[in-house]
Order: C-alpha cells, then sequence, then structure tokens
C-alpha cells in the first residue's frame, strides 16, 4: 500500500518508511527524462525509463534491443507483450520497493492495464500521473537539437542546455550524441505515434482520478516547482 509522505518529508526527500510511485506521462521531447531526474534526486527513487532500456540493450546488442530497434527507427511503438515483458523484469530486480519513477510507460492502453495488472502483484498502487504538456512545435523545435550522453543519458540541447558539466562529474562530453529518431521526420512519426495511441491514456487515468496536467512549457526549475506544487496537492499535504 502506498502510504502519504508528510509535507517537510517531501521537501527534504522521502521519510525511509513511505512510498511513492509516479508515472510521468507526456509527448516526446515533454521534459519527462530531465523531471523524472530531478524526482529521483529528490525522493532517491529509481527511474525507470522504457526508452533507455531499450537503448541499453540496443548498445549491448542483445535480441531485445536489435528488435527494438526495427521500430524506434520509424518512430513506432515496440510490441505490448516484448515492452510489458522488460518492464516486469525491471520491476522484479528489488531497488523499486519503496516506489518509482516509471517515465516512457504505460504508452497503450494495454499497458496501462498490464502495469494495473503488475502494481497489484506487486501489493503496490500509482500515487500520481503527472501529464507534462507541451505544443507539437515546442516539440519539434526541442527534439531537433536534443544531444544526449550515451553513457548517463543526461539530456542537453545545442541552444537551450548546452553541455557544461556532467552532473555525475564522469566525463567531459564526449560521449554526446543526436539520437537517431530525434531526426525530424522520426520526429513527426513519434508526434503522430503519440495522438493516435498513447494521448487516450489520458482518459484511462483521469477516470481513475489519477491525472494531473502540469504546463511543461517555460524554465526547466518552473516546470519542476509545478510537479512539486501537484505533488504535494495530490498527497494532501
Ligand atoms: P523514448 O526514449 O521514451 O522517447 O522512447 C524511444 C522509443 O522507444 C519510442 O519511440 C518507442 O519506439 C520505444 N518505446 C519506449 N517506451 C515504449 C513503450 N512503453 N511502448 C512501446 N515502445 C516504447
Amino acid at each position: 500500500m502506498s502510504t502519504v509522505p508528510q509535507k517537510a518529508a517531501l521537501e527534504a526527500g522521502l521519510a525511509p518508511d513511505k512510498t511513492l510511485t509516479i508515472v510521468l506521462f507526456g509527448p516526446p521531447g515533454s521534459g519527462k527524462g530531465t523531471q523524472a531526474e530531478h524526482l529521483c534526486k529528490q525522493f532517491q527513487l529509481p527511474h525507470i525509463a522504457t526508452g533507455d532500456l531499450f537503448r541499453e540493450n540496443l548498445k549491448n546488442q542483445t535480441e531485445l534491443g536489435k528488435l527494438a530497434k526495427t521500430y524506434m527507427d520509424r518512430g513506432e511503438l515496440v510490441p505490448d507483450d516484448v515492452t510489458v515483458r522488460m518492464v516486469r523484469e525491471r520491476l522484479s530486480r528489488g531497488d523499486a520497493d519503496r516506489g518509482f519513477i516509471m517515465d516512457g510507460f504505460p504508452r497503450t492502453v494495454a499497458q496501462a492495464q498490464a502495469l494495473d495488472e503488475l502494481m497489484k502483484e506487486l501489493g503496490r498502487q500509482i500515487d500520481v500521473v503527472l501529464s507534462i504538456v507541451v505544443s507539437d512545435e515546442e516539440i519539434v523545435n526541442r527534439l531537433s537539437g536534443r544531444i544526449i550522453c550515451r553513457e548517463c543519458q543526461t539530456p542537453f540541447h545545442k541552444i537551450y542546455n548546452p553541455f557544461k558539466q556532467c552532473p555525475f562529474n564522469k566525463c567531459s562530453g564526449e560521449h554526446l550524441y543526436q539520437r537517431d529518431d530525434d531526426k525530424p521526420e522520426t520526429v513527426r512519426a513519434r508526434l503522430n505515434t503519440f495522438h493516435t495511441q498513447t494521448a487516450p491514456l489520458m482518459d484511462y487515468y483521469r477516470q481513475a482520478g489519477l491525472l494531473v496536467e502540469i504546463d511543461g512549457e517555460g524554465k526547466v526549475e518552473e516546470v519542476t516547482r509545478r510537479m512539486m506544487d501537484a505533488i504535494q496537492q495530490v498527497l494532501k499535504i
């Protein structure tokens, strides 16, 4: 069962006996990865990002990685059964006992139903689904300039957020690259996939009373503040 952290605990982090499970929802490039990093540091929770898991598999040349790439390159979703199996395995690793920040999953109604089942099996529940709202025009601007560290996955932007320092003090920016799927044609396909297959999930979570919409435009810190305010309100503290 999920328990409610106190406000002080929320600002200072998460008390050792509390749990917190957050799903971040939004189009590609809405800032889910960046905000997830912040929330994970704040609450000392694992960041579970299905896109990162697929890319890790691809880097290690696993069968799963090779299969995923065929879909990723087209801006399409990897099939539900494959994705759900990967998430199930990830959640079984034991580091998610106090909760987690889920980023990029679920992306279809079938995946949301599978996550509900998984949570039931774990005896847990989702506390809140934060939907980050950003216009398509802004998404295209952001993704066309996005560069990512191949080692720690930290995203930067050629113009808005150029590399200055590695957040983990491990490199000097030599691992930065542009994702194949951040090329303009693939970005358009990914946005189309989002609107047709993923956006309907908003109703699913709205009906479950879990959805909170967050304005995802503006400075990163402003968006973080909106998210922290929303978390406090949802948890009624
Ligand atoms: P992301 O890093 O979240 O933008 O994901 C990159 C790509 O990985 C997506 O365009 C999909 O091809 C694939 N992917 C990530 N998460 C999922 C998911 N939950 N279901 C299906 N495909 C996914």
